[in-house]
């Protein structure tokens, strides 16, 4: 099972009518992405709103770095100091991992972006150009006008997936259930979860999904002849966390929230022109000849 995860924009009161029109756009469809720039380009004043669902969501960290981009655009462009920024997180801190957090406060503090912890996106009206935070801390209710939003939606299994019996009862959007190290459902021995489907407690990402594979490939043939899976997942993922135009912090990290860095020799949680550059011109050859044909 990896048929990814479901959008679901009617999930937010007047997104699905909003997303893609005057200022409202996402980067989580590939339809609506290039408006996003148009926005972030023609903006000179205002305020500028970024979401992120309470829901679990691919790429955790999506929500918050297009933030950042906007913000060093603007900066480089001098408006930066008329433009108000608010980013809208459900959690507690800015990531999960508390190291990374603490660095991502700082580069929130550098761009003078407000944050809204504990808070979540619960209603847009397009027309009047205003969106609904509310503050799960103390229940309270903002309406903020914006001139531009960067909504996230909530995301789910698919609905076909959320009707099935493999769909997790612990998994409030339905994901599929899986064996945290097997991946392998604990019912029926024959189906393997893996990807955003899977209801694992690691971050949805590209990255989980390259070591994921492998395990879930072994474990097939163990069963399939006769024998336990022994292929493990550590819980591994990865957030390429872009924080200007040309610097990134790559947090990686495993089911323990210990980071796992590919190049143990650099300092984590510094943010790099060198990890921009390897997001920039390393990770499309890796994803296209190397994860996509199996050799990585
Ligand atoms: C804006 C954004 C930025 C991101 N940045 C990063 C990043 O920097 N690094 C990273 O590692 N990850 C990133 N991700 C996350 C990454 O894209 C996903 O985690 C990853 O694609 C999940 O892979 P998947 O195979 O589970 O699902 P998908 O990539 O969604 O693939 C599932 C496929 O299954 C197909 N499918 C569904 N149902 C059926 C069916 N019934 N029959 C046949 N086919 C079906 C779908 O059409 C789809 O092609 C980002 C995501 C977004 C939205």
């Amino acid at each position: 099972m990896a048929p990814g995860i479901q959008l679901d924009w009617s999930g937010v009161p007047g997104l699905a009518e909003a997303v893609g029109h005057d200022r409202v756009s996402s980067n989580y469809s590939p339809e609506y992405a290039p408006r996003t720039w148009e926005l972030i380009r023609r903006m000179r004043s205002g305020t500028a709103v970024f979401t992120h669902p309470a829901t679990p969501l691919k790429c955790g960290g999506a929500p918050q770095k297009i933030a950042y981009l906007a913000a060093d655009h603007w900066r480089k462009r001098k408006v930066l100091d008329d433009i108000r920024i608010v980013l809208v997180i459900p959690d507690p801190a800015m990531f999960k991992v508390p190291a990374w957090s603490q660095v991502l406060e700082r580069v929130a503090a550098r761009y003078g972006i407000e944050v809204r912890l504990r808070s979540e996106m619960t209603a847009v009206d397009g027309d009047a150009r205003e969106v609904t935070i509310t503050d799960h801390a103390n229940g309270t209710k903002e309406i903020i006008r914006y001139d531009l939003l960067h909504a996230v939606p909530p995301q789910s299994a698919p609905d076909w997936g959320k009707a099935s019996p493999l769909a997790d009862p612990a998994s409030p959007q339905g994901f599929v259930t899986a064996g945290k190290h097997t991946l392998q459902h604990p019912v029926h021995a024959e189906v393997f979860a893996l990807g955003d489907v899977a209801n694992l407690p690691t971050s949805k990402t590209g990255a989980a999904v390259r070591k994921q594979a492998p395990v879930v490939a072994g474990n097939l043939l163990d069963v399939m002849n006769g024998r336990t899976p022994s292929h493990r997942y550590d819980g591994y993922t990865s957030c390429p966390l872009v924080t200007a135009r040309d610097r990134m912090l790559l947090a990686e990290f495993d089911y323990d929230l210990t980071p796992t860095p590919s190049f143990p020799l650099l300092d984590p949680f510094k943010e790099r022109r060198t990890m921009w550059a390897f997001k920039r011109y390393g990770l499309p050859p890796l994803y296209w000849t190397g994860m996509l044909t199996g050799r990585l």
